[in-house]
């Protein structure tokens, strides 16, 4: 019997990982709980070494122009302006893309089915959502809902690539351990250009304040505002028109009310599964780790699992190598997301919401000096672009 691989999601996560297995000749079904593949404005931002990755399949080729090419970042104040401007270029002998890549997720994984579609031994099942999952000591089954029937298949291993609430992480009981924010994050979407109003803005800006942070973000028809709301607040009274419009007005007043495209808001969380491999379950991406969104790291950690665990299923299964190389994948991939992901973000969001003014003023002094000097800057960027994360993966055992 030919190897089959299972895969529960067809998020970014689940469709490289249905593109690195199925070019490399094994059976894939992926199996997505909704109709179509999602086109929600998530993600963003493509780190530089994830942009490496995917060029090796051409897709990086496919998503540069079709998104903006980000060379500086900037840490800024929300009253003082720029704090610190970062020149990605310093990464030139780093990496093929020394940039951040702003374009939305979406156009990544329509760009990936489009090569899948060329790949007859990869199945993609729509409206099949995955309930169940058993194994045995050679085999993996899931038992999944589609149009009201149930549908049984049976595979060498499954990949969970099913998101935060992942269905196979539950099935399977493994626990994501980690806490919630008490506050939620409003993502609002405008066509208004904030470069013309705003000096030297960059496609990616941090701006701290100690009563309320933002984060501006470009993507090619729009910008994206990210705030974040107080505890107290109902989501229906963050999602009035007043309340949005009162946001962006205490951002940057404008004689005339905003046009919003987009308004989003959602619970943040730090949580990472206890286990990444469960016999010949493994999970990758969001159903593995969560993280707040300040550094654009969820989608592009969850494309390095699925290159990390694609790269070592194909060393089982093709060129016979121990099936404990799947435990490697989890020493490396957990460990990545605990102590780089999960801390890096966590520090972000902490220095971004400072409010102590003696913290704020080190805090930003550091980064000036950071950025003055060319050598601290890379090492900076080195960490921002998750390229260290990769080195010290690369180093466990
Ligand atoms: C508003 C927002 C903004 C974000 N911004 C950023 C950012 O700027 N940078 C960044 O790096 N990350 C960001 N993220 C996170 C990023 O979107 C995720 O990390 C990324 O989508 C994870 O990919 P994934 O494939 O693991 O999971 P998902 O993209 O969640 O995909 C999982 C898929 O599984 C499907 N599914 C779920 N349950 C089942 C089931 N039982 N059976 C079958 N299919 C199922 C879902 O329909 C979905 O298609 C953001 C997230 C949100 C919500």
């Amino acid at each position: 019997m030919k190897p089959h691989i299972l895969i529960a999601g067809a998020g970014p996560v689940g469709m490289v990982s249905a593109l690195v297995l199925g070019k490399a000749g094994i059976a894939v079904t992926l199996l997505e709980g909704a109709p179509g593949l999602s086109m929600d404005l998530r993600a963003s931002t493509f780190h530089p070494p994830t942009l490496d990755m995917l060029a090796r399949y051409g897709l990086s080729q496919t998503i540069i122009p079709q998104g903006l090419v980000a060379r500086y970042t900037q840490q800024r104040d929300r009253s003082e302006g720029v704090i610190a401007e970062f020149d990605m270029d310093l990464l030139k002998n780093d990496t093929e893309h020394p940039f951040r890549l702003q374009c939305e997720q979406w156009k990544l994984t329509e760009a990936i089915k489009d090569q899948l579609a060329q790949l007859p031994h990869v199945k993609i099942l729509f409206n099949a959502k995955v309930e169940s999952v058993s194994q045995t000591a050679d085999k993996v089954q899931l038992v999944a809902q589609q149009e009201g029937e149930s549908l049984r298949l049976e595979g060498d291993y499954l990949i969970g690539a099913d998101g935060a609430w992942s269905a196979v992480r539950r099935s399977v009981g493994i626990e994501f351990e980690g806490y919630t924010y008490p506050e939620r994050f409003l993502v609002i979407s405008t066509d208004f250009e904030y470069a013309n109003h705003l000096p030297k803005l960059s496609y990616v800006n941090y701006c701290s304040d100690p009563k309320e942070w933002c984060v501006l973000l470009r993507v090619p028809t729009l910008w994206r505002v990210l705030f974040p709301t107080r505890p107290e607040e109902s989501d229906e009274e963050v999602l009035t028109d007043e309340a949005v419009q009162a946001r962006l007005q205490n951002l940057l007043a404008q004689p005339q009310p905003y046009k919003t495209i987009h308004r989003t808001l959602y619970k943040v969380h730090q949580r990472v599964a206890k286990e990444f491999r469960r016999g010949r379950v493994l999970l990758a991406g969001d159903s593995a780790h969560i993280n707040n969104p300040l550094g654009g790291m969820g989608m592009n950690g969850g494309v390095h699992d699925a290159f990390n665990l694609s790269e070592k299923l194909l060393a089982v299964i093709q060129q016979g190598q121990d099936v404990s190389l799947l435990d490697r994948y989890e020493r490396q991939r957990r460990t990545i997301a605990i102590e780089y992901i999960n801390a890096s973000t966590a520090r972000n969001k902490a220095e971004i919401e400072e409010r102590d003014p003696v913290q704020r003023k080190k805090t930003q002094d550091a980064l000036r000096a950071t950025a003055a000097d060319p050598a601290a800057a890379r090492a900076y960027l080195r960490k921002s672009s998750m390229l260290d994360a990769l080195t010290r993966a690369e180093a466990i055992a």
